[in-house]
Formats: structure tokens, sequence, C-alpha cells
């Protein structure tokens, strides 16, 4: 479904992505690994078309989308949840919903989608009319996503959906990563929480400075001795 080769980019003079490849089937849960810094939301940016690379090939669905802009790439069905979540405070969590569809015009497969959503994410349904900056960290989280799910994208890009959440919120969060995964999602997740992430990805790439140093299935990597001393605590 998606298939990266060889890929540069970089902030002015600066390197952040140094030979990159990595590939996505259709189906899948792809995850990708990596310290602070390593070029896991570069990326990302780079697969939603807000960077541009300097060499190498982005093929979706069998389309060159390297360096295309980035609402024909939503359009093409890949939507990204950005770090940080990033909603719009001063709307509601139904407006923010709304937006997430701003590009479809099936009025009826948007309603059934935030029908879906709201199945998804009971707790976006209790606060709909509430501002989304009142939300708490875990429920903005879980309108990043809802947003992304309105895009209806056949890719799904999220980038770091445990940061700063409470332990019970990261493992409400990665199960519904699974549940949207099961409906038909292909999902390509990019985490420091390797631990989390390698138990609901089927393969992992890990990046270490710019670089993909190690992949594989993510069974095998959970139980590397290399992942293990890296990026589970010694586990
Ligand atoms: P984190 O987990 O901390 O978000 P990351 O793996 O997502 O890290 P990136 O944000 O992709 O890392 O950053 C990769 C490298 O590119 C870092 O060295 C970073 O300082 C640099 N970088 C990121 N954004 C810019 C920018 N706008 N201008 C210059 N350098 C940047």
């Amino acid at each position: 479904m998606l298939k990266v080769e060889n890929i540069d980019v970089f902030y002015g003079n600066i390197q952040a992505l140094r030979e990159v490849s990595l590939e996505v089937n259709e189906g899948e849960i792809v995850t990708l690994i990596g310290a602070n810094g390593a070029g896991k939301t570069t990326l990302l940016k780079t697969l939603s078309g807000l960077l541009k690379p300097k060499k190498g090939k982005i093929e979706y669905l069998g389309n060159s989308i390297a360096g295309k802009a980035a609402q024909g790439i939503v359009k093409s069905g890949i939507s990204q949840v950005p770090e940080g979540r990033r909603v719009f405070a001063n709307m509601s969590v139904e407006e923010n919903l709304d937006l997430g569809a701003y590009l479809r015009k099936d009025r009826d497969g948007i309603k059934r989608d935030m029908e879906r959503v709201y199945e998804l994410f009971p707790r976006l349904l209790e606060r709909k009319s509430q501002s989304a900056g009142t939300l708490s960290g875990g429920e903005q989280q879980m309108l990043a996503m809802g947003r992304a799910i309105m895009a209806k994208p056949k890719l799904l890009l999220l980038d770091e959906p445990s940061m700063g959440l409470a332990p019970l919120m990261v493992q409400t969060i990665f199960s519904i990563i699974k549940e949207i995964n099961e409906a038909g999602t292909t999902i390509l997740l990019v985490e420091q929480n390797a631990h989390m992430a390698l138990s609901v990805a089927q393969r992992a790439y890990v990046i270490e400075t710019g670089k993909v140093v190690l992949s594989g299935d993510a069974k095998e990597l959970q139980e590397s001795d290399e992942v293990r001393a890296a990026y589970l605590g010694g586990l």
C-alpha cells in the first residue's frame, strides 16, 4: 500500500532522514519506534506532504506522492493524527469532528462515521458540545483520532498517541487503535512507547538519528536483545 524508498529529508542544511525505506501493506499495523529526535515525526510529515524529500521515492497505492500537496494526499486517503493532538480549542467536540470530514461530500457516509466515532469513543459523545480545549489530555487524543477517522482514511498515521497519558488511558487508546485496524484501516504508528507499540503491531522499524537500523516482525523485535536493551529498559 505504501512504499518508501531511500528518502533523504532536510531542514535547511540539517539532514533529518537518511536513506529511509519502509513498507506498509494493506491491513497491517506497522510501527516506527525510536528515541527523541530520531526523525519519526519528520517521516510522518513527509508522508502527509508537509515536507518534501530531497531524494528517494514514496509510492502510495501505486502512485508517486513524494512532494505532492498535503490536501491531495488527504483526499487520496492518508490522514494524520499529529503529535500533541492539536485540536481546535475554541470549537466544540462535534465541530472538530465535522472539520475532519471537510473534504468529503457523502453526507450519509459522514453521518455514519460520526456515529462510529461516538461508538469507539463514548466519552466524546458525552462531551460533544464541550469546547475541545477543556478536554483532558486523553480525551483530546481521542478527539484527534476521531477527527482523523472522519476523513475516512485508508491509511492512518498516528504520531505518538501515548505521549503524556496515564497508563490506563494509554491502554484504552491502544485497544482502540486495534479496533480501528480490525475495522479495515491500515495504520502506521510512530511511538516512543516501544513496549505498547510492539504489542499491537505486526511489523516494526527502529529509527536512530534519521536512519532505519532494524526492522522485522514486531514479536521478534520485542524479544531481540538489542531492542530490549535500548527501548524496553532491559525488560
Ligand atoms: P520526538 O519523539 O522528540 O518528537 P522525532 O523522532 O519525532 O522526535 P523529529 O521531530 O522528526 O524527531 O526530528 C528529527 C530531527 O530533525 C531532530 O534532530 C530535530 O531537531 C530536527 N528538526 C525537526 N524539526 C526541525 C525544524 N523545523 N528545523 C530544523 N530541524 C528540525
